[in-house]
């Protein structure tokens, strides 16, 4: 059979939709991405890779393109909230094991890095394209943007985040919920200031990643930006259910830590903004596409969960990766593969996370 003429678009260029569009480009489809904002980004919080994304980005060269912005930790450290060390891993160890590292990387890197390896497979990328409404039948989809501008592909690729346009439209019902109170701070602080500012971190920080488990939360420190930034992660539980971002005020983030270990609690007084950011958990669904199986919801749209194991963005863009192996191999009119192979792996993170 002579190979199929492809052209699928993407909604979404996050971490998701950007791994999608380079895999299927690379697949031999055309690829058309579709973002809704001006211009191709992500905020600029750390992220942890593991294997199952470094294996990617290594296979794809986008560990060159990227660069010593993505570092690998010599320790990674939990701590108890009295300072004892609880567990003390060797990623060395741990990458020798999985057969590729752990990297930590700003997300804005990663993206950066995605977006140009995106443009060296050809993918078209669009910006200022938020997609508004589609029709499908079985034959095609027809994407609408807000500017009235229509696009016709062979395959949709919902990858428009947590509040996605294609899922609402698909599935209505479908509603990701926090399953706790408890909530997350970020934060990036420059190295040289923190150890101007607490110089006993220097005995700490020492290219590693470091925990503190505490009750009601946690404190993790890792290295970002070629070892340069310090990111700042939190977690606590709050008073009430955190369903969107809310402006955080200081006093009151400096106070869920005020009997924590005293480095770790003068690093936390040196972030000067955060907010609280919910934890929202989409429940495992029986499918992630529509009836004509061309349009295929990945990532946090189809099963968005908690950051714990950090594996929300990591399974995002596997999914990404595993829909280019489907359509360059058996695409032929049918995703059914999506739903055999793909579907119980999201549902593992979804029970443990
Ligand atoms: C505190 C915290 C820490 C985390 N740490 C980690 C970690 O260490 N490792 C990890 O793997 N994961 C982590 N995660 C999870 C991770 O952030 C998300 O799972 C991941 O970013 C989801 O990627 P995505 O591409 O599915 O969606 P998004 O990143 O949300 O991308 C969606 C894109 O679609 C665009 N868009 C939206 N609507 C439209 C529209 N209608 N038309 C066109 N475009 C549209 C948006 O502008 C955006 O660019 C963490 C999450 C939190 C909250």
């Amino acid at each position: 059979m002579p190979p199929k003429k492809l052209h699928v678009g993407v909604c979404g260029g996050g971490l998701g939709g950007l791994t999608a569009a380079i895999a299927i480009a690379r697949a031999g489809a055309k690829v058309t991405l579709l973002e809704a904002a001006r211009e191709l980004g992500e905020i600029g919080a750390g992220i942890q890779v593991f294997s199952n994304v470094s294996r990617l980005l290594i296979r794809w060269g986008l560990d060159e393109i990227i660069g010593d912005n993505l570092i690998a930790v010599d320790e990674i450290n939990t701590w108890g909230a009295d300072n004892e060390l609880i567990a003390r891993f060797d990623p060395k160890l741990g990458a020798k094991q999985a057969g590729f590292p752990h990297w930590l990387v700003r997300r804005d890197h990663l993206h950066a890095g995605l977006v140009e390896s995106a443009r060296r497979h050809g993918v078209n990328l669009i910006v200022g394209s938020r997609v508004q409404d589609f029709q499908h039948t079985k034959e095609s989809v027809k994407v609408t943007t807000v500017h009235g501008v229509e696009h016709n592909f062979d395959l949709l690729i919902g990858s428009d985040g947590i509040k996605s346009t294609i899922r609402r439209t698909l599935f209505p019902e479908w509603t990701p919920q926090a399953a706790s109170t408890v909530a997350a701070f970020r934060g990036i602080l420059p190295y040289d200031e923190v150890f101007r500012k607490v110089p006993e971190a220097r005995q700490l920080l020492r290219n590693t990643m470091d925990a503190w488990i505490g009750p009601n939360g946690y404190v993790l420190l890792y290295p970002l930006s070629a070892g340069t930034e310090l990111n700042v992660v939190t977690l606590f539980q709050m008073d009430h259910i955190v369903k969107t971002p809310e402006d955080m005020d200081l006093n009151e983030f400096r106070k869920l830590y005020k009997d924590w270990n005293p480095t770790a609690r003068k690093i936390l007084e040196m972030v000067n903004y955060t907010q609280k950011w919910p934890l929202l958990v989409l429940p495992p669904k029986k499918t992630w596409s529509n009836e004509h199986r061309n349009v295929v919801l990945l990532g946090d749209v189809a099963h968005c969960m908690q950051n714990h194991m950090a594996q929300g963005a990591a399974t995002a863009m596997e999914d990404g990766a595993f829909l280019g192996t489907v359509i360059g191999e058996v695409i032929r009119g049918t995703i059914e593969l999506l739903k055999q192979l793909r579907f119980p792996r999201g549902g593992v993170f979804l029970v443990c996370g």
